[in-house]
């Protein structure tokens, strides 16, 4: 199948974003769920997301193992994504990182994460944080090892687009890559601004729900604006000459070299 092709490279693209924009390093994660089979996803081999490339793609089933015979080491927490995919048969896309501003909000009981700046605002209302020892104890290496820690955090994410990992990271959920990678994006600066607007002092104002719905309702994975996104970023990670528009219209590439270590 063509798309599946897309689709693939689509995820390679998404990878070296997320690596671009200092979501991920070498550790965090994004997959995609098949589109034929929805009871399997593709996600990297264990893999720093800047260095990934077509071949480096698995499929796996929704208890986490791979689907054909494959030999190479996979990501020890690809649990995350199965449990997601299984227990939320809207979301397609999962990316799940430790990006360092939205850490604070994980561990500071206080004070939730809450959408407070427009590009924030797909995050969602609620933002629910995962605590491991909750269920598994203290004793845990606060990794996502197996099914029933996935399960877990994939109850305690219910509905919502992201959850935090107390002391580790986040998990988020969406209905397209482009999607899940644009929240991803927008999570730490949403945390980073919230951060900053509580060492002014003072009530901080976040989003309300109008403006959230509002936002959402707006919103479109190959609008103009959300096309743009995309094309910016895939290009500023040198992926511009991967681009592809499902929907047939113009990709922009800009060929200007930029440094590109291979
Ligand atoms: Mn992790």
């Amino acid at each position: 199948m063509a798309n599946l092709d897309t689709l693939i490279q689509d995820l390679v693209i998404a990878n070296r974003i997320l690596a671009k924009e200092d979501v991920v390093d070498a550790y965090g994660h994004i997959s995609v769920r098949h589109p034929d089979k929805p009871n399997h996803f593709f996600i990297s081999r264990s893999l720093a997301p800047e260095l990934i490339e077509k071949d480096d793609i698995v499929e796996l089933g929704l208890d986490g193992q791979p689907v054909k015979d494959e030999k190479r080491s996979l990501y020890l927490e690809r649990f995350i994504h199965a449990a997601i995919y299984e227990m939320r048969p809207d979301v397609t896309a999962v990316v799940h990182a430790h990006a360092e501003d939205i850490l604070p909000f994980g561990i500071a009981k206080a004070t939730p994460l809450k959408p407070v700046i427009h590009s924030g605002s797909f995050i969602g209302m609620n933002v629910p944080v995962w605590d491991i020892a909750d269920t598994f104890g203290d004793h845990t290496d606060v990794l996502v090892r197996n099914m029933d820690h996935g399960r877990d955090l994939a109850k305690c994410l219910g509905s919502d687009n992201v959850a935090l990992m107390r002391g580790h990271g986040f998990a988020s959920a969406a209905r397209t890559l482009i999607e899940v990678v644009r929240m991803s994006v927008y999570l730490p600066r949403n945390a980073r601004a919230q951060m900053r607007a509580r060492m002014l002092g003072g009530e901080i104002k976040g989003l309300s729900q109008g403006e959230i719905d509002a936002r959402n309702s707006g919103y479109s994975p190959y609008s103009n604006e959300t096309w743009r996104a995309w094309e910016y970023w895939a290009n500023k990670a040198s992926c511009g000459h991967m681009l592809t528009r499902p929907d047939g219209g113009a990709v922009h590439v800009h060929d200007h070299k930029h440094e590109h270590k291979k």
